[in-house]
């Protein structure tokens, strides 16, 4: 049974930056998959990105080694960047948990929400210089001049005036956004903007998410990219995505589930061998019937108790159908501290729906100790749905919706941010014009659940969008063509 843990509140701890290991990949064996035309261009690039970076590292630094979709591109997008000879790396600040409260704040007004309403005043600047004081003299003291950093999300922001000094050339991209300014994106602006005046680029998902006073020039529009080698994506034959549900408890047929073993990202061989965390009052769901599924860290944004109650109320009982909302285990998210909350809030919904609702509605949480096996765990999941919910009421891009593509599924979303970039509505997916209609939403999953056919077909024209535009060879050209215009307004300056 699931339960939410009593709430951390650490004590101030100050460590050194952690730097996270990415195993290189050589992109040759994009080349099934993009054919030979496609990898000859990207090797092209590749070979000019990598004379003109040459003796230069390029320095990522994020928040989170683990969990949510930044995590999850730097995987990718570094494993096949050093597959081509590039110095990537990836190193995460290390900051106590008063000051995620405040970039949990700032992330929340970015998308255009209230999030907790708390102060963003001199005391909490204070506090969000002083965590990222001592990261950068750090990160300083292994930055070398020729380097290139690459900050992401307002996590790093504050960094910026630090790294300056040592004259490096600092990318900042940011990942999350809304379309419409409102007066909580300008909040949430303000407080970050002083940090950003002096970076030589500005990286967002989509254009629209740039406020208005970053120079045309220096703004670069890039889309995340999946792995379809990485475990998350990796194929999965019928039979193991059944042996694996089974064993973690979220699918019964009634035999005794047995351990299932995978390929690791780094090809070893690894094993299945927690269980989920569920909530449920039943069996878990059966293995024929259908499948909806969202898979979410537990964040406001993701709207899982607006697809709960959604299904509860709209997707009718005839179908048969289980929903399955799966997050990571609410302490497996180090720079996430609203997730208990979150979850929390989704339990109270849960036990307050009729009995034969719950019945059919499933919370799970993925123990995230070892990521291979919590990313073969989603991969399972989103193979054997058969429609994936992506409900977002505000969202930066959505690597949930490509993953899912790219696995052929049916994917029913909100017409919100990155998601309308994969999504073409009744061709490769399904798009909700209103985030916040449940009846719609619930209309649009009843509508796929009646008429596999059509499901399937969606499917099929999802993968194929996936595979061209959101590989990483896509990824890395959008990079290098970034890096060109960077070291040419600096030798203009
Ligand atoms: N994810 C996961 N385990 C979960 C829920 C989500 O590994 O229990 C992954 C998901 O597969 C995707 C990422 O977290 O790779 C979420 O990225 P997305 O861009 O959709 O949203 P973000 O978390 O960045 O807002």
């Amino acid at each position: 049974m699931l339960r939410a843990g009593s709430s951390t509140v650490g004590s101030v701890r100050m460590t050194r930056l952690e730097t996270v290991h990415v195993e290189a990949l050589v992109p040759e064996r994009l080349e099934a998959l993009i054919g030979a035309e496609r990898t000859d261009e990207f090797e092209k690039t590749a070979a000019a990105a990598r004379e003109f970076l040459a003796g230069r590292r390029v320095v990522n630094v994020n928040s989170t080694a683990t969990g949510g979709g930044v995590a999850e591109l730097l995987q990718t997008l570094l494993a096949y960047a050093r597959g081509v000879g590039i110095d990537a790396s990836w190193m995460v600040i290390s900051c106590h948990p008063g000051f995620f409260e405040i970039t949990k704040r700032i992330h929340n007004l970015l998308y255009g929400a209230a999030g907790d309403g708390g102060p963003l005043g001199p005391e909490q600047r204070a506090v969000y210089d002083e965590a990222l004081r001592i990261n950068a003299d750090d990160l300083r003291s292994v930055i070398g001049r020729d380097d290139i950093v690459l900050l992401h999300d307002p996590q790093t922001a504050g960094l910026v005036p630090h790294l300056r000094r040592s004259g490096v050339p600092i990318v900042w991209r940011c990942h999350v956004g809304r379309d419409e300014p409102n007066e909580h994106t300008e909040r949430g602006w303000e407080f970050i903007r002083p940090y950003l005046e002096d970076v030589d680029a500005f990286v967002f998902t989509r254009a629209a998410f740039a406020p208005p006073w970053v120079r045309p020039e220096r703004l670069h529009v890039i889309p995340p990219s999946i792995d379809p080698f990485s475990t998350k994506n990796m194929d999965l034959d019928r039979s193991q995505v059944r042996a694996i549900l089974e064993y973690v408890g979220l699918a019964a047929d009634g035999t005794e589930p047995s351990g299932v073993t995978f390929t690791r990202r780094d090809g070893s061989p690894g094993r299945v061998d927690r269980r989920v965390d569920i909530l449920q009052t039943g069996p878990p769901p059966p293995l024929d019937a259908p499948l909806v599924m969202q898979a979410s860290r537990w964040d406001p944004m993701k709207d899982m108790a607006g697809v709960m109650e959604s299904f509860a109320r709209y997707v009718d009982v005839s179908t048969d159908a289980h929903l399955a909302l799966v997050g990571p285990a609410v302490h497996g998210v180090a720079d996430d501290p609203e997730a208990e909350q979150v979850l929390d809030e989704c339990i109270n919904r849960w036990r307050s729906l009729p009995a034969a609702a719950r019945s059919r509605i499933h919370l799970a949480c993925v123990p995230m100790h070892d990521p291979d096996e919590a990313a073969v765990i989603v991969n399972a999941l989103q193979r054997h749905a058969t429609v994936v919910a992506q409900k977002s009421l505000a969202e930066g891009f959505g690597l949930t919706v490509s993953e899912a593509m790219w696995k052929h599924r049916a994917v029913v979303a909100s017409r919100v941010g990155g998601i309308v970039d994969q999504i073409t509505h009744g061709q490769t997916g399904v798009l909700v014009d209103d985030a916040e209609d449940l009846a719609a939403f619930g209309a649009a999953v009843n509508d796929l659940l009646d008429e596999p056919a059509r499901a399937s077909q969606i499917g099929e024209a999802a993968h194929a969008r996936a595979k061209e535009e959101f590989l990483g060879d896509r990824h890395l050209e959008r990079y290098a063509s970034l890096f060109a215009t960077l070291d040419a307004s600096r030798g203009a300056s």
